[in-house]
C-alpha cells in the first residue's frame, strides 16, 4: 500500500526567497551596509519575539498595527503574552535602554530583518516582510533629522532611483497636539455622518489617526479638517524650519503634506515619507520621523531620537525595475572527474583551490563527462578542471575555460601539472 503525503505550503503573505532572487537581496544588503557605514551607523540585532506590551505601549493601543496586525500568542510554557515584531523601533529602543547605552552618548544604529503584520496580502504588502531600520538615538536635531533625509537621497542615487519623492510634515509637541486634538474632535463630531465605523470608534481615542484613513468616502472630510501644522508654536516651527533649510542646502525638494501623520503613536515634530508612483498602490518606500518621547515611555532616561524604516521588498521591486538583475555564478571553478580514484582526488584538489581563495564545486556523484559538462556550464563557472584516468596517471589536470572572457590567445584548453593548477587558475579567474 502506498501512502501519499500532502504538500505543506508556506503561510499566506509569507514569501520564499529562492537562490537567484536571494543573490539580489544580498547585493542590495551589501550596498545598504556600505551606505550606512558611510554615515557612521552600526548594526545591532534584537530578538524577533518580544513581550506584547512592548508594542502596545510603544506603538500605541489605538493604531492599525496594534489593533489588527500583530501576530500575538500566549506562550503555553510560561503564560507570557508574546508578539512577533511588527516594526523595529520599539525593540531597538528597549535593547538600548536595557544595556544602558543611552546614558553617556548618542548612538547611530541600524538593523535589517523580517517584521510581521497580519495584513491583506497584495503587491508590496506581505505578512512577513523586511525592513532596513535606522535609528539615531540621543540626538535632538534638526541637523540629524535633515541628515537622515539627505542620507536617504544618497541611497536612491546609489541605486539609480530618481522618481522617489519626499513628503514632509511636523507633528509638533504634545501640548500643540492636545490643542489640535480638541479642535479636531469638535470637527469630527460635526462630520459624524461621513465617518466609517472605525473612525467613529477612534475619534475620541486617536482622532489624528482618523485623518490617516484610506477610505475614499472620508477623503474630503479629512482634507478640510483642522491641520495640526497650523497649531505649531514658534519652537516647533523653528525645528521644522531647521530641517527645511538644511534640505534646501542639499538641493532636496519636498512637499509639505499636512495630512501625513504616520501609523504609529510615538512620533513628534518631523515626520516624512518617500513615495513613488512606480509600485502601484503601495507606493511608500520609506517612512520615518522623530520620537522624542518613546525612550522615556519605555522606561529609559528621557532622550530624543529620530529614525526611519525602508520596506526592503518595495525597494527591491523598484531597484530591479531600473536595473534587471544578472544571475551570479554558483562558483568560479567546476571540477569534473571520471572514476573512483579521480573523484577522491578531485575532492582534495578542490580543497587546495579553496585554500587559494577560489570558490569551487566538485561534481557530486558519478555521471558521464557530457552531463558533468552540462552542469559545469549551468553553474556559471569560469573554468572546468577535468580529472580523468589519464590525467590522474600523469599527476595532471585538464583546464577548460568555459566563458569567452576567460579565453586568451584562442586557447580554450590546457593540460597542467597539479602543482601548477592554482597558479594557472589564479592568473585568469
Ligand atoms: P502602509 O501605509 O503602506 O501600510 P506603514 O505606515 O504601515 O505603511 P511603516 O510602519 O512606516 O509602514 O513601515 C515602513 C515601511 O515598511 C513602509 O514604508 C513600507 O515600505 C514597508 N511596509 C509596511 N508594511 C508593509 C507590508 N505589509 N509589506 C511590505 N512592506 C511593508
Ligand atoms: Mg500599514
Amino acid at each position: 500500500m502506498t501512502q501519499s503525503f500532502q504538500k505543506v505550503r508556506a503561510l499566506t503573505g509569507m514569501k520564499d526567497v529562492l537562490p537567484d532572487t536571494s543573490a539580489q537581496w544580498e547585493t542590495l544588503e551589501a550596498i545598504v551596509r556600505d551606505w550606512l557605514a558611510a554615515y557612521g551607523y552600526r548594526n545591532m540585532r534584537a530578538p524577533v519575539l518580544e513581550l506584547t506590551r512592548l508594542f502596545t505601549r510603544g506603538i500605541g493601543e489605538v493604531t492599525d498595527i496594534v489593533e489588527k496586525e500583530m501576530y500575538s500568542f500566549t506562550d503555553a510554557l510560561n503564560n507570557e503574552h508574546l508578539t512577533l515584531r511588527p516594526e523595529f523601533t520599539a525593540g531597538m529602543v528597549r535593547a538600548c535602554i536595557e544595556h544602558n547605552m543611552l546614558y553617556d552618548r548618542p548612538h547611530r544604529v541600524y538593523a535589517l530583518g523580517p517584521v510581521f503584520r497580519h495584513e491583506k496580502p497584495q503587491r508590496g504588502r506581505y505578512r512577513q516582510f523586511h525592513q532596513i531600520d535606522v535609528e539615531a538615538l540621543g540626538f535632538a536635531g534638526p541637523d540629524i533629522d535633515a541628515e537622515l533625509i539627505v542620507m536617504l537621497q544618497r541611497l536612491w542615487k546609489i541605486l539609480g532611483l530618481n522618481d522617489i519623492r519626499l513628503e514632509l510634515n511636523s507633528l509638533g509637541q504634545a501640548h500643540e497636539r492636545a490643542a489640535h486634538r480638541a479642535a479636531l474632535i469638535t470637527y469630527l463630531e460635526e462630520h459624524k455622518s461621513v465617518l466609517d465605523e472605525e473612525a467613529q470608534r477612534r475619534m475620541y481615542t486617536n482622532p489624528l489617526r482618523v485623518l490617516d484613513t484610506k477610505n475614499p468616502a472620508m477623503q474630503a472630510m479629512a482634507n478640510n479638517a483642522p491641520r495640526l501644522f497650523d497649531f505649531l508654536g514658534p519652537e516647533s516651527l523653528a525645528h521644522f524650519e531647521g530641517v527645511c533649510s538644511r534640505l534646501a542646502d542639499a538641493g532636496i525638494e519636498y512637499r509639505l503634506n499636512p495630512r501625513l501623520v504616520r501609523g504609529l503613536d510615538y512620533y513628534n515634530l518631523t515626520v516624512f515619507e518617500w513615495v513613488t508612483d512606480r509600485l502601484g498602490a503601495q507606493g511608500t518606500v520609506c517612512g520615518g520621523g522623530r520620537y522624542d518621547g518613546l525612550i522615556e515611555l519605555l522606561g529609559g532616561k528621557p532622550a530624543p531620537a529620530v529614525g526611519f524604516a525602508i520596506g526592503m521588498e518595495r525597494l527591491l521591486d523598484l531597484w530591479t525595475q531600473s536595473q534587471p538583475p544578472v544571475a551570479a555564478p554558483e562558483c568560479q571553478v567546476y571540477v569534473i572527474h571520471q572514476g573512483d580514484a579521480a573523484q577522491r582526488q578531485a575532492a582534495c584538489v578542490a580543497e587546495t583551490l579553496r585554500d587559494a581563495g577560489l570558490s569551487v564545486i566538485v561534481h557530486a556523484g558519478s555521471s558521464g563527462f557530457k552531463s558533468q559538462f552540462k552542469r559545469a556550464d549551468a553553474s556559471g563557472a569560469a573554468v572546468a578542471v577535468i580529472l580523468g584516468e589519464s590525467e590522474l596517471a600523469e599527476g595532471k589536470a585538464t583546464v577548460k575555460w568555459l566563458r569567452q572572457e576567460f579565453i586568451t590567445d584562442q586557447v580554450q584548453q590546457d593540460v597542467v601539472a597539479l602543482d601548477q593548477l592554482v597558479n594557472v587558475l589564479k592568473t585568469r579567474v
